[in-house]
């Protein structure tokens, strides 16, 4: 499965404005920044998420194809805190299980007064093709294929910046299943945007991209990759878009590329470490690294209600 490429036109209107949110790739510093500044305000020095009314007029669907728990919930609660009416769609009781196209979907959703999409699919680029095929809503992407998850990646550079500032003195070392990660290649884009020059890929060779990536340096030796880094990314394994082959058992796995408080004394010793979610304890991290104090996992969560809220809200008109 080939990752799809959104150009900016796509998603930014003849003002330069965000009109949808559907990938990172190319979206211009400032515009990243926009939204982690946005995502910052909303939060207080107590770290307490604020409410506001910007979205007091509007509905919001949530469609989600694919499973979640983090990005439906923290999008439905986004929703509520910007006080705009959010709807879930039951997918799997809607018309959509009696072979109604996606579009007639979409359109009967629309004429239900609906403002924005919020749209997670197994398809490659699908909610491009919905913003390109529907007008006057925005739509945003909760996650495509192996494509692109961009508010994950917004949620975990805030994180980022919250704990180290800048961006570009660090040193980030990504591990696992790279390569049917689109939490990871959102994440890159951002990263590198944002001025990250030392990104390192960690991974078994069947997890690792098959394109050629300029300027990752990539990893098949955990303890080489997270040598002297800021900041330890942790992915799942996908194994809903593996091949049993891609890789050995659980166990072997972790004694590769598991990280324990042993290996974590080879980062800097203020590291942190992250993880989209869902965590797989004893396979992608042992519990005591993800619930000890350099874990920063529920701090991405409610980041993740930020920037949700900044998103919704620039795209809304707001700032
Ligand atoms: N929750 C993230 C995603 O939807 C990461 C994962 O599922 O592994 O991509």
């Amino acid at each position: 499965m080939k990752p799809h490429t959104i150009s900016n036109d796509a998603q930014l209107n003849s003002n330069g404005r965000l009109s949808h949110l559907l990938g990172l790739e190319g979206l211009p510093k400032n515009q990243i920044e926009k939204i982690l500044d946005v995502a910052d305000d909303l939060i207080d020095k107590k770290g307490n998420l604020q409410k506001t009314k910007i979205l007091r007029d509007m509905s919001v669907a949530n469609l989600f194809f694919e499973p979640s728990t983090r990005t439906r919930n923290t999008f439905e609660i986004a929703g509520k805190r910007t006080s705009a009416k959010t709807i879930n769609v039951d997918l799997a009781n809607s018309a959509t299980k009696k072979n109604e196209t996606l579009m007639d979907t979409m359109h009967t959703l629309k004429a239900m007064q609906i403002d924005m999409f919020v749209i997670r699919h197994k398809q490659n680029g699908l909610p491009h093709h919905v913003a390109e095929n529907i007008k006057g809503v925005s739509i945003i992407n909760a996650g495509d294929g192996i494509n692109a998850h961009p508010t994950q990646a917004l949620l975990d550079v805030l994180t980022i910046r919250q704990h180290k500032k800048a961006f570009d003195n660090l040193s980030v070392a990504i591990v696992g299943d790279i390569r049917h990660s689109r939490v990871a290649r959102s994440g890159i884009q951002a990263m590198k945007t944002l001025g990250t020059t030392d990104i390192r890929l960690i991974a078994p060779e069947t997890l690792h991209y098959k394109e050629e990536t300029p300027g990752l340096e990539r990893f098949d030796n955990l303890d080489q990759g997270i040598e002297g880094a800021d900041v330890i990314i942790s992915l799942r394994l996908q194994k809903e878009r593996m091949i049993a082959a891609d890789i050995p058992d659980e166990q072997t796995y972790f004694e590769g590329f598991g990280l324990t408080n042993e290996r974590l004394k080879l980062a800097k010793p203020d590291a942190i470490v992250m993880h989209p979610g869902p965590v797989n304890r004893g396979i992608e991290l042992s519990s005591n690294v993800a619930d000890g104090p350099q874990s920063v996992i529920l701090q991405q969560v409610t980041n993740g209600i930020a920037v949700r809220m900044a998103v919704m809200e620039i795209l809304a008109g707001a700032f």
